[in-house]
Formats: C-alpha cells, structure tokens, sequence
C-alpha cells in the first residue's frame, strides 16, 4: 500500500466512525466524506458521482454486472467476451448466461481481433459485450476505445474489466464505457474495496440486497476508511502518471526484454509487437521444462514470479490466455509472468535478468540430465 493510502485508511477509521446511512452527525459526517470520494472518481474518470457504486472489488463489480444484464436482457440474449477476460469475467457470465456465452477470438499477439468483431456483429447482435482495457497475463493493451464505439453505436450495453489500467495508465476516458470496474491493490490502495462505474440513468438490479445503501444498488455497510484509501492512492498515480511516470518504465521494460532475449537463447516475448502495459512481461523460457522449477528458484533469489500455465504432476495446462493466443500446451508451459510496481527501479529488472540467467543455467543442466 502506498504511504498515504496507509495514512488516510488509519485516519478515517478514527475521524468517520459513523454508519454513513445515519442520519445523526457523525453518521452524516462518514456520508459526506464518502459522496466527496464519489465525486473526485467520477472527475478522475469523465462521469457524474451518481455513476459510481462502491464495491469489495472487481470481481464483486463483474458478478454485478452480469446480475444486472441477467435480469433486464431478453430472455435469449447472448453476451459476448473476449476470449481472455479474466476468470472473474469468464465465470459470471458463464454462471448467469449458460450457453449463450460467445468468446471472442483474438490475435496471435493477444489483442481482440476488431475486424472480426466488426464483422460477426454485422450478421448478429448480441445482448451486451465485455471486453476488458488491458490483459492481466501478457499486459497487451485491448481496444476497447474502438469496441465501446462499435457497440455504443448498435446500442449494445458494453462493460469493460480495467482493473489493470486503472492507476497504471490515465483513467480519463473510461466513463465512456457503460460498465467499467476498477480495484484499489491493483494500485497502493488496501485488498478488498473498488469500484463500478454504471450508466447514468440506469438503475442497477442489486446484486446484494439488503439495506438501501447506494442508492439501492448495492446494499451493506460502506466501507469508508477502504474507499478514501483507494481515492488517496489512485489520485497519486493520477499524478505520477500526468507527470510521466509511465514512460520510464516503460522503457525499463523494455531494456529488460530486449536483454532477456539476447542473453538468453531461446527465450521469447509474449505479444512482443503491441502496445503492452510498463508493468507486466509474459515470456517463454528457453527450456521446456516444468515451470514450477523456475518458480521456486526464483523464489529464493527474491522473485515472486507466476507461470502460463497449472502445471501438476508433470502435466501442463495451458492458461486461456495463451491457448487462445494460440500458443500450444508445451509452449505455454514454458512461460513466465513477471509484473513490476511503480516502486520497482531499473536496477530490480536488471536483478531479475542476472536471476534468470542463473537459474536457466541450473533448470538448463537439470534437463539435459533428465534427457
Ligand atoms: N480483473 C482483472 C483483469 C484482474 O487482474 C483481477 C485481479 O487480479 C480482477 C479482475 C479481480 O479483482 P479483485 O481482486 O478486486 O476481485
């Protein structure tokens, strides 16, 4: 969590002590913090106050969304996803939507394939779409602008999943999409608070019922001290991000990548040639050799580093996100997921390279020994 995102937390638990549906003042005093909170998200993301229901997270704000299409689309509407939405995504919809979930494919490179999304919905519309604003495995940038215009033109209900752009990239923009979910950890704020952005004019079936908090749409106590936290961090990497904080590491990623490659033979970018977040590297690994080896190895050179794939007993199984790259089993099982944070420096990146180099050198060894 970011310094001030800390401090704010501890402070409101001591300064707004009251249920913010209370009509005494210090119930009222929590309210109006909150509606503050509302209104500087709505500003930092182009839309009224009135739009914004806070939630426990991104996955609480897509299952809410799905809820919300459940209960108001024709009884036959299929909604259509890109083929690599996070699980949180992919599981709602399924869950609410059984076999009317339509997965759009996309590029080798990871990027949800336009031209074929123009197409198909020339002959079909579905009842909404989800796509989200950057992927959570290979960081590849989305076109989300492009799709939201596409079906906000065929006035089709769009929801986009920014969870990994938001606090990473400028938020300015995204009230353009209907729906738009977002989460504090993703960006120094504190586990288990965020938010979703609704259309104005639109009231959202609840998907927890209970008190009328937020306005009907999502009842339960509001967490206040986790919402004025999240706003402190986000509008700090607003201005990291206004001052070009982005760019630098952008370019420490890519110094990264550009040495992984030629130090390690081999090796390979996943979506090497698309705009991808500065803070997420999908790569293969030049041995195809299970990926836990990698994992714990790097672990004790203080890397905490995920793979492409579920690999138990021996057996691979590819993520979705790769399969429907179209990378096969095997080749999905060779890849690494690194992400950095805004606190990660260039000297981190270039440990992480000697890390690897190491490591290749005994996984490397242990391989040619099992063959
Ligand atoms: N969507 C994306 C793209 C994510 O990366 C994540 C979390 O990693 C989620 C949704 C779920 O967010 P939360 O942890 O707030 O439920």
């Amino acid at each position: 969590m970011l310094p001030g995102a800390r401090e704010a937390w501890i402070d409101a638990t001591e300064k707004f002590i009251g249920n913010p549906s209370s009509p005494h003042r210090i119930g009222q005093r929590a309210d109006r913090v909150l509606q503050e909170a509302r209104e500087e998200l709505a500003t930092i993301l182009g839309c009224d106050a009135g739009d914004i229901v806070w939630t426990s997270g991104a996955t609480e704000s897509a299952n809410a969304v799905f809820h919300h299409w459940e209960r108001t689309l024709p009884a036959d509407a299929e909604v259509w996803l890109s083929a690599i939405e996070h699980p949180c995504v992919l599981a709602a919809a399924e869950a609410r939507f059984p076999g009317r979930v339509v997965l759009l494919p996309v590029t080798p490179d990871g990027v949800v394939d336009v031209g074929r999304f123009t197409e198909v919905l020339r002959h079909k519309a579905p009842g909404a779409v989800a796509v989200m604003a950057a992927n959570n495995e290979t960081g590849v940038i989305q076109p989300w602008r492009e799709i939201r215009e596409l079906c906000s033109a065929a006035r089709i209900p769009f929801f986009c999943d920014a969870v990994q752009w938001v606090g990473k990239l400028s938020s300015r923009g995204l009230a353009a999409c209907d729906f738009v979910s977002g989460s504090a950890h993703k960006f120094g704020g504190p586990r288990g608070v965020g938010f979703l952005k609704c259309p104005s004019g639109v009231k959202l079936s609840p998907m927890i019922s209970g008190g009328g908090q937020e306005d009907g749409r999502r009842a339960g106590t509001e967490n206040v001290a986790g919402v004025l936290s999240m706003i402190s961090a986000l509008r700090e990497r607003e201005v990291t991000i206004a001052a070009g904080g982005a760019v630098e590491r952008e370019s420490w990623r890519r110094e990264f990548e550009s040495r992984l490659i030629a130090e390690l033979p081999g090796s390979e970018i996943v979506g090497a040639k698309v705009p991808r977040l500065w803070n997420t590297v999908s790569a293969l690994m030049p041995e195809a050799d299970c990926q836990q080896r990698w994992v714990v190895k790097l672990d004790r050179f203080g890397f905490a580093v995920s793979t492409g794939s579920a690999c138990s007993s021996g057996r691979e199984k590819a993520s979705h996100v790769l399969s429907a790259m179209g990378y096969a089993p095997a080749a999905a099982g060779r890849v690494l997921r690194f992400s950095s944070g805004w606190e990660t420096k260039r000297e981190d990146w270039l440990a992480l390279l000697d890390g690897l180099k190491q490591v290749s050198e005994v996984v490397g060894r242990a391989a040619s020994v099992a063959k």
